[in-house]
């Protein structure tokens, strides 16, 4: 399940994209919904070591290669407060990962946005929500600087997504209920037709 991947420049993979050294990476397995590691409050990162330099590498190239805008810890099996991102849609973009660690909503508009979300863990379905339009975001690097930086449309649905995450919400808990329940059976269908494939 786990493979690893090896990127020159960048590389074919799409998900090489904006990695310009020789670097090994291991793509992580995406946990799929319903499984209880998505539904907890995650605990803040406390280590600023090489390790979390190196998972924040795992999550975006997992992340580039699903394909996916966004990916939160959790996702992976991790139940720490970190996400990485990059919004950044066409392929011939400046790609702009992001990692965040400890992220916290310092501000939100009154302005609402509605964008039809998915989610890496809920492979296949799509939701709209509706969320403040923009959003200020405070979080730490991977050595543990602090930044602050206010985001817009889809990048602020994003990262509310990604934060969501980390407390164990996931977007189809913004839905109706028989709406979340027909999602989740059809997860529970999709996680048996896999484990017997
Ligand atoms: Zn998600």
């Amino acid at each position: 399940m786990i493979k690893g991947v090896a990127l020159f420049d960048g590389g074919e993979l799409r998900g090489g994209r904006g990695l310009t050294k020789c670097i090994f990476m291991t793509l992580k397995p995406i946990l799929i919904h319903p499984d209880p590691r998505l539904k907890k409050v995650c605990d803040p990162v406390t280590e600023f070591d090489r390790d979390l330099a190196r998972f924040a590498d795992d999550m975006l190239q997992t992340m580039y290669e699903a394909p996916g805008i966004g990916l939160a810890a959790p996702q992976v099996g991790l139940t720490k407060r970190m996400l990485v991102m990059d919004c950044v849609k066409e392929a011939s973009g400046t790609p702009e990962p992001m990692v965040m660690v400890n992220p916290a909503v310092t501000w939100s508009s009154d302005e609402k946005n509605v964008y039809e979300e998915g989610c890496l863990s809920i492979p296949g379905q799509y939701a709209d929500v509706e969320r403040p339009k923009m959003v200020r975001v405070s979080w730490l690097d991977v050595e543990g600087k602090a930044h602050e930086e206010e985001f817009d449309a889809l990048w602020a649905t994003c990262v509310q997504h990604e934060i969501d995450h980390l407390d164990g919400i996931l977007f189809i808990d913004y839905l109706k209920p028989l709406k979340r329940q027909m999602i989740t059976r059809k997860m529970q269908k999709l996680k048996r037709d896999r484990t017997r494939a």
